[in-house]
């Protein structure tokens, strides 16, 4: 089966390249470097599948340009799939797939860096030290051992998460619509875990009901001085909120991963450039602010496991005519 694959780096090449060659049949993987959108849908032509990744726009307009060429299948190399029009997809009868659960792992693992990196300050430190600083005035942090971690969100990613933090000896309190017995957290209301903790990390998905579900009434609620740390979807956190909760000092520490206008931003090299997105830019002002170009998922094993995934999701398709872990507006009714 030809598949047109979207938004390639050479590292998706590598271990793409890598599962597909272990394969009894395999697939005719096109790699394209643009990301996909209405203006570059076209490049698909000729394949009944596309490949996409977290900022590769798949809405009504764009899926019905793809199914216009013959593509029938989408086989997302990502958990999330906020950037696809499920109903739009439905009424294409293009079917949608993608990689559940790869390695919770690597995020769970990168968000604990990011807050002990913002914690003791680490990025300000390396600097430092690099310019032969080595005063410690400014990087004064606090013992994770009793502080209140809050996790919005209890799946794979803030499971994995509240295992590592257990360990660290936090008081781990959680906020899931369908809370899970067996976690070592405290089930509490949102509103609870907004006022209670001093770190607040966030692993629920992007949904309509999730957009800004940090705006600037929840930053109101939170713990003067608070550690927030998103590394989910960057549009649950209003950025602008989150910005004034830095100049006002309600957020003390923020970390993040992700961010709502990520798409024309992360994944390239724009180091030449001159930055365009204000917003962005005022972010990268704060002295306690960290960002990571959503990265959290890039370890070798998470993308081994994407792979192989992605693959058995095409494997299926070309086989059976439906992937192994499809999701559609009818499997989330
Ligand atoms: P998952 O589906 O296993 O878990 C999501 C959890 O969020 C579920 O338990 C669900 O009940 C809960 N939830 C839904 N709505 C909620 C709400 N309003 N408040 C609180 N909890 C809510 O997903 P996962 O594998 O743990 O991944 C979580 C998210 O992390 C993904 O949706 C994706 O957006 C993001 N992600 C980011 C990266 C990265 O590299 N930064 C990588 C993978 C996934």
């Amino acid at each position: 089966m030809q598949v047109a694959v979207f938004s390639t780096k050479p590292y998706d090449r590598a271990f793409l390249q890598a599962a597909n060659r272990a394969r009894a049949t395999p697939h005719r993987l096109v790699f394209l470097e643009p990301r996909l959108s209405a203006e570059t849908a076209l490049l698909a032509d000729g394949a009944a599948a596309v490949c996409l990744f977290v900022n590769d726009l798949a809405d009504a307009p764009v899926l019905e340009r793809l199914a216009a060429q013959g593509v029938r299948f989408v086989a997302l190399r990502c958990a999330g799939f906020n950037n696809v029009d499920l109903a739009a997809a439905s009424r294409l009868g293009i079917r949608i797939a993608r990689v559940p659960a790869y390695s919770p792992e690597s995020v769970a693992e990168h968000t604990v860096a990011m807050m002990l990196a913002l914690n003791r300050r680490i990025h300000r430190a390396h600097a430092r030290v690099r310019e032969g600083n080595f005063a410690l005035d400014g990087l004064l942090g606090f013992d994770m051992k009793g502080r209140t971690v809050g996790l919005i969100g209890t799946g794979r990613i803030g499971a994995a998460l509240a295992r590592i933090l257990a360990g660290f000896g936090c008081r781990v309190l959680a906020h899931d619509p369908r809370p899970d017995a067996a976690l070592p957290v405290e089930f509490v209301t949102l509103e609870e875990l907004l006022a209670q903790s001093h770190i607040i990390s966030i692993h629920c998905p992007l949904t309509p009901a999730t957009r800004h579900l940090i705006d600037a009434r929840a930053v109101a609620r939170m713990r003067p001085g608070v550690m927030l740390v998103n590394t989910s979807r960057g549009a649950i956190v209003d950025t602008r909120a989150a910005i004034e909760g830095l100049k006002s000092g309600r957020i003390g520490l923020l970390g993040l991963d992700v961010y709502e206008e990520e798409g024309d931003l992360f994944f390239e090299d724009l180091s030449g450039q001159v930055l365009q997105d204000d917003v962005f830019a005022r972010l990268l002002t704060f002295p306690n602010v960290l960002i990571t170009a959503h990265q959290a998922f890039f370890t070798e094993d998470a993308l081994a496991a994407i792979a192989e995934t992605t693959l058995g999701n095409l494997d299926a398709f070309a086989r059976d005519g439906r992937g192994m872990h499809e999701v559609s507006v009818e499997k989330l009714a």
